[in-house]
C-alpha cells in the first residue's frame, strides 16, 4: 500500500480523501493556494505545500508546482480529487511519468470517455443505448440542420469536450438551429479550447440517472446501484437521491448489470460513473466520469461502503475488496449541496464564517471544510459543504434532513440552505415525481 499521498484538490474533497488516508494509515500532503493557507485541508494534512497565488491556473492547475511538491515531499501517489485535475489526461500522464501512481484512471481511458463524441461511440458498441442524434461531429450549420430534420425538433447541440453543463444549446425548429450552433461552438471554444459540437435529440422529461462504477486491473469491474440527479439548475446539480424514486429494482439491476460490462470490456481501473437520461422506461447514455463525484456520498450512506478507500486500494494494484453479490442497498440517502450563493438570485456569498453548527445525529454526514471564522475566498466553487441523510426508508430520510436542515447553521455569508428547505417541502418531490426540468420550473414559478 502507498505510505503517502499527495491530495491534489481543497475544500470538502481534500478532506474527504485525507480522512480515507487516514483510516488506511497512509500520510497525506495537502497542497494549496496563498488563499487557503488557513484552510482545513491544509491544517488536518500531515505536511502541506504552498504552490502558488489564489489563482486556480497558478495553484490548483500548476502541474510542476504539483509534481515537485510531490518529490520534495516523498509522495507515492496523487490523488487528484473531483474538478481541477481529475479528468485532465495530460496530467494523468506526467504523474506517471514523474514517477507517481495517478489515483485514476489511466490516461487512455480519460481521453476516450472525455471526448463525448468518442465515448458515445465507444459504449454504443458495447452496447449501451444513446440519445438518437448526430454521428459524431457535427462540422457546418447545413449539416447540423439536417441532423435536426432527421432527428426531429427540439434537439440540443454539445460540446464534444462538455462539462458542468457548458456548450450546450436547445433549438426548437429550423431557424433556430443556426444561432444555436454558433452559440454552443463559441461558448466550446472559450470554455474548452475545443469548438467540436454534436447534437442529440432534446428529452422532454428524463430523469438524469448515474450508475457508480469501479474496475480493477484484475479484470474485475462492479457497480454500486444509482443515484436520482434530476434536480438541476442549468444542468447543474443541487441536490441528489439514491436510490431514485423512478426505478423498480428490475430497472437497477439491469443497467447497473449493463454499465458494469463496459467498463469491464474495456478494462478500465478505478471509480467512474456513466451517466444516462431515463424517460418512460428507456436509458440513453450521455457521458462518462472517470473520476470520484461530489455525489458518491450517498452511495456510501446506502452500501455502506468507502469508495475512496477501495480507490485507493485499486490504484495500488490490489483487486476489489468486494463482488457484485456482495453489494446490497440499505434505505435511503438524500445529498444536499450547500453552496456559498443567495439562495434567490444565486450570486456568489463570499466572506467570512460567523458562527457554525453543523447538524449531527443518527444517519447525518456533514462533508465541508468550513470552520467558525473561515474566511470563503472568491476564487474557487461556491459550494462549501454537503449534507447528506440516510434513513431507512424515503420518507424517515426525508424527515431527518428537514430537521437536519433546520439544524444547519452557517452565518456571515448566504448560502442555499433555505433553497433546500423549500425543494424538499414540495408535494412534487416528498413524492418523487420530478425530472430534470423541474427546479428551473419551480424557480420561475415562485
Ligand atoms: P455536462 O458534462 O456539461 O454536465 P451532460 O451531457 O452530462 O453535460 O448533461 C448535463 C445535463 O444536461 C443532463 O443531466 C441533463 O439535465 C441535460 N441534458 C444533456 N443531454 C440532454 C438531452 N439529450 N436531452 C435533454 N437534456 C439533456
Amino acid at each position: 500500500m502507498f505510505e503517502k499521498i499527495l491530495i491534489a484538490n481543497r475544500g470538502e474533497i481534500a478532506l474527504r480523501i485525507h480522512r480515507a488516508c487516514r483510516e488506511m494509515g497512509i500520510h497525506t500532503v495537502a497542497v494549496h493556494s496563498t488563499a487557503d493557507a488557513d484552510a482545513m485541508h491544509v491544517r488536518l494534512a500531515d505536511e502541506s505545500v504552498c504552490i502558488g497565488p489564489p489563482s486556480a491556473k497558478e495553484s490548483y492547475l500548476n502541474i510542476p508546482a504539483i509534481l515537485t511538491a510531490a518529490a520534495i515531499t516523498g509522495a507515492d501517489a496523487i490523488h487528484p480529487g473531483v474538478g481541477f485535475m481529475s479528468e485532465n489526461a495530460n496530467f494523468a500522464e506526467m504523474v506517471e511519468e514523474h514517477g507517481f501512481v495517478f489515483i485514476g484512471p489511466t490516461p487512455e481511458h480519460i481521453r476516450l470517455m472525455g471526448d463525448k463524441v468518442t465515448a458515445k461511440k465507444t459504449v454504443k458498441k458495447l452496447g449501451l443505448p444513446t440519445v438518437p442524434g448526430s454521428d459524431g461531429a457535427v462540422e457546418t450549420v447545413e449539416e447540423a440542420q439536417k441532423v435536426a430534420a432527421k432527428t426531429g425538433y427540439p434537439v440540443l447541440i454539445k460540446a464534444s469536450a462538455g462539462g458542468g453543463g457548458k456548450g450546450m444549446k436547445i433549438a426548437n425548429n429550423e431557424s433556430e438551429v443556426a444561432e444555436a450552433y454558433q452559440l454552443a461552438r463559441g461558448e466550446a471554444r472559450i470554455s474548452f479550447g475545443n469548438d467540436e459540437v454534436y447534437m442529440e435529440r432534446y428529452l422532454a422529461n428524463p430523469r438524469h440517472i448515474e450508475v457508480q462504477l469501479i474496475g480493477d486491473t484484475h479484470g474485475n469491474a462492479i457497480h454500486f446501484g444509482e443515484r436520482d440527479c434530476s434536480i438541476q439548475r442549468r444542468h447543474q446539480k443541487v441536490l441528489e437521491e439514491a436510490p431514485s424514486p423512478g426505478l423498480n429494482a428490475c430497472e437497477r439491476v439491469k443497467i447497473g448489470e449493463l454499465a458494469a460490462k463496459v467498463i469491464q470490456k474495456i478494462g478500465y481501473r478505478g471509480v467512474g460513473t456513466i451517466e444516462f437520461l431515463y424517460e418512460n422506461g428507456e436509458f440513453f447514455f450521455i457521458e462518462m466520469n472517470t473520476r470520484l463525484q461530489v455525489e458518491h456520498t450517498i452511495t456510501e450512506m446506502i452500501t455502506g461502503i468507502d469508495l475512496v478507500r477501495e480507490q485507493i486500494r485499486v490504484a495500488c494494484g490490489l483487486p476489489l475488496s468486494y463482488k457484485q453479490e456482495d453489494i446490497s442497498f440499505n434505505g435511503h440517502a438524500i445529498e444536499c449541496r450547500i453552496n456559498a450563493e443567495n439562495p434567490e438570485t444565486f450570486a456568489p456569498s463570499p466572506g467570512q464564517i460567523k458562527g457554525f453548527h453543523a447538524p449531527g445525529g443518527l444517519g447525518v454526514r456533514v462533508d465541508s471544510a468550513l470552520y467558525d471564522g473561515y474566511h470563503v475566498p472568491t476564487y474557487y466553487d461556491s459550494m462549501i459543504a454537503k449534507l447528506v441523510v440516510h434513513g431507512s426508508n424515503r420518507n424517515e430520510c426525508l424527515l431527518r434532513l428537514r430537521r437536519s436542515l433546520e439544524e444547519f447553521f452557517i452565518g456571515g455569508i448566504d448560502t442555499t440552505l433555505p433553497l433546500h428547505q423549500s425543494i424538499i417541502s414540495q408535494p412534487d418531490f416528498i413524492n418523487g415525481d420530478y425530472t430534470i426540468h423541474w427546479l428551473e420550473h419551480f424557480l420561475n414559478m415562485e
